[in-house]
């Protein structure tokens, strides 16, 4: 969809970067706002989680940055579609707790980190050139997409993020263990040395935690359409 700048001149499409922890909502918000605004949605995570499951089958230790490194050079993003040699991965192979756990460690390797960032940069380049994109992840706003259009940073009580989680996958009786795995990535995604997670100085800080999904993704729309009306 062509954007039109406040000239009326047909510019290059929005970008909007959504960071924010584990659970927080931004996957949920980042899919409707993409929907409402007709742009692509970018899931950054979907990129590290490849690199992990490649590296559980292939035995590569989570400590191995150049060997990472390796593995993410045969990982693109495109739209949607997160494919390694060329080959698209199944949505389901890359979300069990097994790759969640391994993601969130591989990803600290700043040498891994520096070949995905470069293959979501050309992802976003090119769905802004195709008319925008929502683009989700943990240093979107900080390191990847600097100048974003919108910057939203995204939080929420590790205990309704648990519960969240819980739901979403019918596995209530596990609140406990899942609040746990949660508090053990904020502590792995925050503390690391290379791009942790923490909102840009421009960002916009929502705290979702009593909020509906309807209320983020409105707040997110309000943002952005002031972007694209040039205010
Ligand atoms: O967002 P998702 O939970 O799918 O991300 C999986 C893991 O990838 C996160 O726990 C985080 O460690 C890492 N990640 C990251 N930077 C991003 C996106 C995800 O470090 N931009």
């Amino acid at each position: 969809m062509p954007i039109k700048n406040f000239q009326g001149d047909e510019a290059e499409g929005i970008l909007v970067a959504i960071d924010g922890p584990a659970g927080s909502g931004k996957s949920s918000v980042a899919r409707v706002s993409a929907e409402r605004l007709g742009v692509v949605d970018l899931n950054t995570g979907a990129t590290y989680r490849a690199v992990a499951l490649l590296s559980i089958k292939e035995g590569v230790p989570p400590t191995d940055g150049a060997a990472l490194a390796r593995i993410a050079r045969r990982v693109e993003l495109d739209g949607e579609r997160v494919s390694v040699d060329g080959d698209e991965v199944p949505e389901g192979a890359l979300r069990t707790p097994e790759v969640s756990a391994a993601a969130s460690k591989v990803s600290s390797n700043p040498e891994l980190r520096e070949v995905l960032v470069g293959v979501q940069r050309r992802a976003a380049w090119k769905a802004r050139a195709e008319g925008g994109a929502v683009v989700e992840g943990r240093d979107i706003g900080t390191v990847v997409l600097p100048d974003a259009d919108v910057k939203v940073f995204l939080s929420a009580s590790a205990e309704e993020r648990a519960r969240r989680r819980a739901s979403q996958s019918g596995r209530e009786d596990e609140i406990e263990r899942i609040t746990a795995a949660i508090r053990q990535r904020d502590k792995q995604d925050t503390e690391r040395a290379a791009s942790p997670l923490k909102p840009a100085p421009d960002a916009v800080v929502v705290d979702t935690t009593s909020m509906s999904l309807d209320e983020v993704v409105s707040s997110v729309l309000a943002l952005a359409g002031r972007v694209r009306e040039g205010a």
